[in-house]
């Protein structure tokens, strides 16, 4: 058993697998650029879907046993509520329509699933929940109701976890000594530097970097840097009180937002089906381009495209038209790790020492926060199962992907951040 482990990215896959690797008497220290949750993080925001209807039977299982740490552990049980989920998919979008189908049918035959409730029309959803009783769904539009989903309070969830690994004696490193720069070799061991210059070596080097893991390691294409827009509005106390028990909306084509964070009133709303990408040149070949994060923090005119206000206006008018009046604030763009199959890359890094890596998120990987560090640790000790070995494996992609042509993506538009006419925030932030 190795003694050290390194981790380099604190969030969702490098926390939980501190976590684990601490409960099992490793040694661990973890470097990032921000203490978590790091605005570099997917997951630093109010809230992501927890959801356990999958096409791939092996992820059902997997979000079914994460379910299982939502509701039970005491450091997730807070962090989670349970408040469900309205799916909306249009008609004519066959391939998002089986991708529910399926998702649900495999949820049937775990044994899973048995409260899902089906929905014909505007007033039917009306009837059900008060808070969408002004909707305009069309009398010809289904929907699905799913009260075993919920949310994780997601950068809470950071907050705690790392706060726990704190407790167990996980040595942090933040800042420009946190921020890793380069990959170096020194007596045969991977090391990494950082942008201060310091360098750090372990037994076991895990990068755990999410959108930004293909900036200090050559992964070859397998992942695409996606950016995903979100932005928010804040209700009024006696909004508030009457939309607190919103279940989550999740429209495909659309959009989707969820109950307001019961801390600041603020209700996040996610423009899903769109993407853009940030295509520069690949650090690791001059000759090629690549997509990578350009974080919001550091450029904050980064908001939405302009057609996008719109769009969320749009969402809101449709669903909750009472609060459609309201701001858009604080709107982002946020980075997933694209890859071809959705799968995780969870493997060693070939033609180095103790090398691995934990990345390929796809945008669906925040549910399996309780849980995912105890797979990974199974990589970086050699017993991760055969199916899931093979799944996450380091894989020789030929070509560039196209996040695109995903199947579960309902895409109208996937710019370049370089051809986005951003929308201009007029108001300061209310966070
Ligand atoms: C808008 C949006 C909505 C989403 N909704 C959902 C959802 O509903 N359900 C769900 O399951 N998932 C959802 N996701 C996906 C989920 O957030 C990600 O799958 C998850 O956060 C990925 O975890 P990760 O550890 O790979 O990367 P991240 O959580 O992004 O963490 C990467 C870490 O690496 C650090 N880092 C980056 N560069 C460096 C560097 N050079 N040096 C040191 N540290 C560095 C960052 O600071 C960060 O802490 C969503 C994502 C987005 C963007």
């Amino acid at each position: 058993m190795p003694k050290s482990v390194l981790i380099v990215g604190c969030g969702v896959f490098g926390l939980s697998t501190a976590l684990e690797l601490l409960e099992q008497g490793y040694t661990v220290t973890a470097i990032d650029r921000y203490k978590p949750p790091s605005p570099w993080s997917a997951a630093c925001d109010y809230n992501k879907i927890i959801r356990a209807e999958y096409t791939d039977l092996k992820y059902s299982r997997l979000a079914i046993e994460a379910m299982q740490g939502w509701r039970h552990h005491p450091l997730f049980k807070p962090v989670y509520n349970e408040c469900g989920r309205l799916m909306i998919t249009p008609s004519y979008h066959t391939g998002r329509q089986k991708f529910e189908a399926l998702g649900i049918r495999n949820l049937h035959f775990l044994g899973e699933g048995k409260k899902i409730e089906y929905f014909h029309g505007g007033f039917d959803v009306a009837s059900h929940f008060k808070h969408f009783r002004e909707n305009h769904i069309q009398s010809n539009e289904n929907s699905k109701f799913n009260p075993e989903s919920g949310l994780g309070h997601a950068g809470d969830s950071l907050k705690v976890l790392y706060e726990r690994c704190k407790e167990l004696g996980c040595e942090f490193v933040f800042g420009e000594d946190g921020e890793a720069k380069e990959l170096k070799i020194v007596e045969g061991r991977t090391c990494v530097v950082t942008k201060s210059g310091l360098v750090f070596k372990a037994d076991q080097v895990l990068v755990a970097m999410g959108a930004n893991s293909g900036k200090l390691v050559d992964l070859n294409h397998q992942q695409s840097a996606t950016g995903l827009f979100v932005t928010h509005i804040k209700l009024t106390p006696e909004e508030h009180e009457f939309y607190k028990d919103l279940p989550i909306l999740f429209d495909a084509e659309m959009g989707y937002f969820f109950p307001p964070d019961p801390r600041t009133r603020i209700l996040k709303v996610a423009l899903p089906g769109s993407g853009a990408s940030n295509n520069v040149i690949n650090p690791h070949d001059t000759s090629d381009i690549l997509s990578l994060p350009r974080f919001h923090n550091l450029n904050p005119t980064d908001t939405m495209p302009k057609s996008f206000v719109k769009k969320a206006k749009l969402l809101l008018a449709k669903y909750v038209p009472n609060l459609s009046y309201h701001e858009l604030f604080d709107s982002k763009v946020c980075w997933i790790a694209d890859t071809q199959d959705s799968d995780f890359i969870i493997d060693k890094v070939p033609g180095f020492n103790g090398l691995y890596v934990a990345t390929g998120d796809s945008g669906h990987a925040y549910k399996f926060l309780p849980i995912i560090g105890k797979y990974i640790v199974q990589r970086l000790d050699g017993s991760l199962s055969r199916e899931w070995s093979k799944a996450w494996r380091w894989k020789n992609v030929s070509g560039e992907f196209d996040p695109t042509q995903c199947e579960w993506r309902v895409v109208d538009d996937f710019p370049d951040l370089s051809s986005i006419d951003w929308a201009l925030e007029n108001s300061k932030s209310k966070l």
